[in-house]
């Protein structure tokens, strides 16, 4: 198993990196060359939506059964919720340095300084109101929930179902059986899709570094350096230190065991679509049981967005110097609330982060314009925040399991 994970790994490190390769060579070539433009690129951009489905097929069968059978293996609803406060404060906290994170390097590297925004367009997308992020938790109709995939409202059933079962005596007993054998199937797709990931993770990445290419970041490389160096440090800093401290593992251990899922949430940039792997990734090669695992996880792809808030604190400083306005530090504390809420609110799918920053600017009086400045490349930056996003998840994860008394997998 564990020579297995080996060379999947490896695999699909070398298809992501032979991806950016080959992407950066074609890009500048793709629309004078009829069989770039008319096949090859089509055909990588339907390898890595083939790859992306797949992964989303997965993900409310698992989700849904693995709750509710974690939901009712840990049995005593008071450990439920004693694991749940756990893990919606470590959430919460890590969300909240990431802010600040990007606020100080916003503050640092002034992407936004001397920024020419004549040419910038805005368009603007309406965020959705906070109340009704939180009211829309709460499921009316759970099967619409789950034709929806409407993941907040899947985990309350499910957590409901699952505790429920458990007082239902024999009869409950057997549906968490029956659940327990779906979700073991489940996890037998998962690693069998999991397969194809060096061949999606090439297609995807090849896709977007093609589109992508270097000289268009040039205008941006500032706000684009300022993420990813906020990236970097946030998981070097806050989610080594946490594998350290609660963990007692060294953070090689920790990122090599999630390296999978960190590189697939970078590719397919959804949070969501790589719940399959990051979930294997945690049980198999950092030991954390189904238990913890089947819970702390789908709640964090959901809710635990650190890179997205630290891609707010920088843009929204990044904003506010491009269009010359002076935000006080009242201000920029102001956004350490309303980007952590707004983080909470994105849902784990490409793009949704771009969309909550309009709530951020417009709570911190910024131009919503500034929208239009940082679409271009969102892209770019999206792969580097889910990638935070969901190793995030994985670090709390992990926390969680080792506070609970858990014995990890050894270094
Ligand atoms: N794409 C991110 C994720 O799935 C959300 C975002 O756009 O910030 O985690």
């Amino acid at each position: 198993m564990a020579s297995k994970g080996m060379s999947l790994l490896w695999k699909i490190s070398i298809g992501f990196v032979l991806g950016i390769l080959f992407g950066f060579a074609v890009g500048p070539k793709v629309s004078e060359t009829v069989v770039l433009s008319g096949y090859v690129m089509p055909f990588l951009d339907m390898v890595g939506k083939i790859f992306l489905t797949l992964l989303k097929m997965l993900i409310v069968p698992l989700v849904f059964s693995s709750i509710v059978v974690g939901a009712a293996s840990i049995g005593d609803p008071k450990k439920l919720g004693r694991i749940g406060a756990k893990t919606v404060a470590l959430y919460l906290l890590t969300t909240a340095v990431a802010i600040v994170i990007g606020l100080l390097l916003g503050n640092l590297v002034q992407p936004g300084v001397g920024m020419n925004i004549a040419g910038a367009k805005a368009n603007p997308v309406p965020a959705k109101p906070l109340m009704d992020v939180f009211l829309d938790i709460f499921p009316a109709n759970p099967i619409e929930s789950l034709v929806k995939a409407n993941m907040l409202q899947i985990i309350v059933f499910a957590l409901f179902f699952g505790v429920a079962a458990l007082f239902a005596g024999d009869k409950g007993k057997r549906v968490v059986g029956a659940f327990d054998s779906i979700a073991e199937v489940m996890y037998s797709m998962t690693h069998t899709i999991m397969r194809m990931a060096p061949y999606g993770v090439f297609a995807l990445i090849a896709v977007t570094a093609s589109k992508y290419g270097l000289s268009i970041l040039a205008p941006f490389a500032k706000v684009i350096f300022a993420v990813y160096l906020g990236c970097f440090l946030h998981a070097l800093i806050v989610y080594s230190g946490l594998v350290v401290v609660f963990c007692k593992r060294s953070p090689l251990w920790y990122f090599k065991g999630v390296q999978e899922a960190s590189i697939t949430a970078f590719v397919t940039r959804s949070s969501s679509g790589t719940l399959p792997i990051t979930i294997a990734n945690v049980q198999d090669n950092l030991g954390v049981s189904e238990s913890v695992s089947s819970f702390v996880l789908p709640l964090g792809a959901t809710i635990n967005m650190d890179g997205t808030a630290l891609y707010q604190g920088v843009c929204a400083l990044f904003v506010a110097q491009a269009f010359g306005v002076d935000l006080s530090l009242n201000a920029q504390l102001g956004i350490i609330v309303t980007a952590t809420l707004a983080s909470i609110g994105t849902a784990g799918v490409p793009g949704a982060g771009l969309i909550m920053l309009t709530l951020v600017l417009t709570s911190s009086g910024l131009p919503i314009e500034g929208i239009g400045l940082v679409a271009g490349i969102d892209a770019v930056l999206d792969a580097a925040r889910t990638c935070i996003n969901v190793t995030g998840d994985t670090a709390v994860c992990a926390v969680v399991a080792a506070s609970e008394g858990e014995k990890l997998l050894d270094n």
